[in-house]
C-alpha cells in the first residue's frame, strides 16, 4: 500500500474567501463557497474544488456501502439518452421544460438524464427474463440534469447535481415491499452516518407515478419542504399531510337562517372576517377550478386554511385554477363565490373538515354580498367531499388527535414503489412461474448526493464556518504549526502529522507561511473536526493544543502522548458514524 502523507495546505488548491458570495442566501451555500469547496459555473451549476470533492467522495462512498449492504449492485448508465425512450414512457412530453433536450449533428433528439427509469428499463428488458432471476437491484451514482425553474441555494437546488439512483425489479408485490423496506432502512442509516437530523415522511409520488413512497427530510429552516409531525410517530410532507381540523363552533354557525349581507370589501377572507367581526376560521374560503375535461368546480375550505394543491390534484387529477376571464364567462363572481345559487354545472367540492359545520359564512355569488347561516342540506348540498386543506399549526394528528408540530426540511432522498408504470409502457416483461409473461414490478430510490452534502453543512455550522461530521470531513485532523520556519515548531508539527498518518488518520498540515490568525480562521471555516495547534510557547512547556471544532474545547496534550491520544479520539468519533 502506498504510504499516506498529510495533505499540505501550501500545495492545496483551496482559495478560501473572507467575503460571502453575493448570491448566497443560506449558510450551506455561503460556507461551501467561502471554504473553497465549490465554485459556481452558471446558475445551478457548480464545480467541486479539491476539498469539496474529498467530502463528496466520502459521502458517495457511504451511500455506496449502504446500497451494497442490501445487495444492490453498482453500474453506470449513460447520461445522454435517446428521445425515443422518453417517448415510449410518455415523459418526453410529460416532463416539460425541466428536461434538458439536445440534438446531435443528424438532428436526432436526446435528453440529458434527469433520472434513469427509462434507461434502466431499456437496459434490462429482453435480457432479464425469468422470475428465477428476480429480484434484482441496481444503482449508480451520476450527474443528473434538470432545468429547474428556480435553481437556488447553491447545491440544494441545482440544474446539474449528483444523485444516487437505484432501481429494483420484482415478480411479486411482497418482494417489492421487502426491497422498498430495506432501501428505506438504508436511507435511515445513510442519514445517521452523515450526522443528519432527519424524518422519514409520507409524500406525494408526483411526476414519477406509483402509490407508495416516503421522503427523507433533513430538518433545516432553509428547507423548501414543510413537514407535519406528531409525537405518535406520524410525519408527512404538508403537501399531503392529513389532519383533523377542528370544526369551529361559532355562533355564526348556529345562528339564524340564511341571510344575505352587504359586504362591500376587498374579496379577502381577512377583510370579510374583520367586516363581520368574526374570526377568519368562522368563514369559508372558495376557489374555482376546472378538470382537464373542462368540468368546473368551486372548492370550499376553512377560511383560515390554504389549499393543498397536491391533495386537490388527487381529488381532481390535472386540475387548473380558472382565470379571471373563465370565471367571468362561467358567471362566477371572484371573491364572492358560495355554494348557494352557483351557475348550473359547477360542482361544489368541499374539504372534509367542513362536514360538521352546518351553517357557513360564505359568498353569495353576487358582488359585495355574502351569506351568513347558509345551511348544508337545506340551502345547498355538497357534491364531493375531499381532503383539500393544507395542515397548519392548530390542526391535530389524523392518527392520534394530538396537536401536530411543524418543521421545515430538505428532501435528501425518496423511495418509491413504481409498480408497472415503466415496465408496461416500455414493454419490459418476465416469465412467471406458470410460464406467463408479466410486466416487472419496479421500485426506484433516489438519493441527492450533492444536496445531502449541503444539508449536512446546513445542520453543522456556526459563526466560524463549517463543522464537518467526522464521516465526511475532507480530513479528520488539521495540524497548525503557528510559526513556519521555527526550528522547533515546524519539525514537531510535521512529525505529529506524519505519525498520525501512519496510524491511519487523515491529516492536513497548514504549512503555509501565514499568520496564526489566518490559519485559525481557515481551519474553523473549512471545518476540520480536530485541530492540533503547535506553538512556540506550548512546545517550551512540552505541550500542544488539541481543539475540538464542534465544542470549541481546547486541551493541552503532553507532546509525548499527543499522537496516541489524538488518534484514539478520532477513531472513537469515527466509530460513531459507522
Ligand atoms: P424536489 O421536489 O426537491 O424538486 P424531486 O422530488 O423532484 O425533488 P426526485 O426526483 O425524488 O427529486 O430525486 C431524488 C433526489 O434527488 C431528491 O430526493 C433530491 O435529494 C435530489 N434532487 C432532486 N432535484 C435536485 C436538484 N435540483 N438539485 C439537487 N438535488 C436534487
Ligand atoms: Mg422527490
Amino acid at each position: 500500500m502506498a504510504t499516506i502523507h498529510p495533505l499540505r495546505m501550501s500545495q492545496l488548491y483551496a482559495p478560501t474567501l473572507k467575503e460571502d458570495p453575493v448570491d448566497a442566501e443560506i449558510a450551506s451555500h455561503r460556507l461551501l463557497v467561502r471554504a473553497a469547496m465549490i465554485r459556481k459555473v452558471a446558475s445551478g451549476v457548480y464545480s467541486f474544488l479539491p476539498l469539496g470533492f474529498k467530502s463528496l467522495q466520502k459521502l458517495e462512498q457511504i451511500v455506496r456501502e449502504e446500497m451494497e449492504a442490501i445487495g444492490s449492485q453498482e453500474l453506470r448508465m449513460s447520461i445522454i439518452q435517446p428521445a425515443e425512450l422518453w417517448h415510449e414512457s410518455g415523459r418526453w412530453s410529460d416532463y416539460g421544460p425541466e428536461l434538458f433536450r439536445l440534438n446531435d449533428r443528424h438532428e436526432h433528439a436526446f435528453a440529458l438524464a434527469p433520472t434513469h427509469e427509462e434507461l434502466i428499463t431499456f437496459l434490462i428488458r429482453n435480457e432479464l427474463r425469468s422470475y428465477r432471476e428476480l429480484p434484482k437491484s441496481l444503482f449508480h451514482i451520476t450527474n443528473k440534469y434538470r432545468d429547474e425553474i428556480r435553481p437556488r441555494f447553491g447545491l440544494l437546488r441545482g440544474r446539474e447535481f449528483v444523485m444516487k439512483d437505484a432501481y429494483s425489479f420484482h415478480a411479486t408485490k411482497e418482494s417489492l415491499q421487502e426491497t422498498y423496506d430495506e432501501m428505506a432502512a438504508a436511507y435511515g442509516r445513510i442519514c445517521e452516518r452523515l450526522g443528519l437530523n432527519y424524518y422519514p415522511v409520507e409524500a406525494d409520488s408526483g411526476q414519477i407515478g406509483g402509490k407508495v413512497t416516503c421522503e427523507f427530510m433533513a430538518l433545516a429552516d432553509a428547507g423548501e419542504a414543510e413537514i407535519a409531525h406528531c409525537t405518535c410517530g406520524y410525519a408527512a410532507n404538508t403537501e399531503v399531510a392529513e389532519a383533523h381540523i377542528r370544526p369551529l363552533s361559532h355562533e355564526a354557525h348556529e345562528g339564524a337562517a340564511l341571510s344575505k349581507i352587504h359586504t362591500p370589501i376587498e374579496g379577502t377572507i381577512a377583510a370579510l372576517a374583520a367586516f363581520l367581526g368574526i374570526p377568519e376560521e368562522a368563514t369559508v374560503k372558495a376557489l374555482s377550478v376546472k378538470d382537464p375535461e373542462g368540468t368546473m368546480s368551486v372548492l370550499f375550505i376553512p377560511g383560515d386554511h390554504e389549499l393543498a394543491e397536491v391533495k386537490t390534484n388527487r381529488a381532481i387529477p390535472g386540475f387548473e385554477f380558472l382565470t379571471d376571464d373563465e370565471m367571468l364567462k362561467a358567471g362566477l363572481v371572484k371573491g364572492f363565490m358560495g355554494p348557494v345559487g352557483l351557475p348550473k354545472g359547477v360542482r361544489v367540492v368541499a374539504d372534509i373538515s367542513l362536514k360538521d359545520t352546518r351553517r357557513w359564512v360564505v359568498g353569495a355569488n353576487e358582488k359585495d354580498h355574502h351569506y351568513v347561516g347558509a345551511a348544508q342540506g337545506s340551502d345547498f348540498t355538497v357534491d364531493v367531499w375531499a381532503d383539500l386543506a393544507l395542515a397548519q399549526a392548530g390542526d391535530c394528528c389524523s392518527v392520534c388527535d394530538e396537536p401536530l408540530s411543524f418543521a421545515r426540511g430538505i428532501e435528501v432522498g425518496q423511495v418509491f414503489q413504481l409498480g408497472t408504470k415503466y415496465s408496461e409502457s416500455m414493454a419490459a416483461y418476465f416469465m412467471d412461474e406458470d410460464g406467463f409473461e408479466k410486466p416487472f414490478l419496479m421500485g426506484c430510490y433516489g438519493w441527492g448526493v450533492t444536496r445531502s452534502l449541503a444539508a449536512v453543512v446546513e445542520q453543522h455550522n456556526d459563526e466560524g464556518g463549517i463543522v464537518w461530521p467526522m464521516s465526511i470531513a475532507p480530513a479528520e485532523v488539521a495540524v497548525l504549526p503557528l510559526v513556519m520556519g521555527d526550528d522547533a515548531v515546524e519539525p514537531t508539527a510535521l512529525t505529529i502529522a506524519e505519525e498520525l498518518c501512519a496510524l491511519g488518520i487523515e491529516v492536513v498540515i497548514d504549512d503555509r507561511f501565514e499568520r496564526a490568525g489566518v490559519k485559525f480562521n481557515d481551519a474553523d471555516l473549512i471545518g476540520w473536526p480536530y485541530q492540533v495547534i503547535v506553538g512556540k510557547r506550548g512546545l517550551e512547556a512540552g505541550a500542544v493544543e488539541f481543539k475540538d471544532r464542534q465544542s470549541g474545547e481546547k486541551q493541552q496534550l503532553a507532546l509525548d502522548e499527543a499522537v496516541v491520544l489524538i488518534a484514539a479520539a478520532v477513531k472513537d468519533v469515527r466509530a460513531r458514524y459507522l
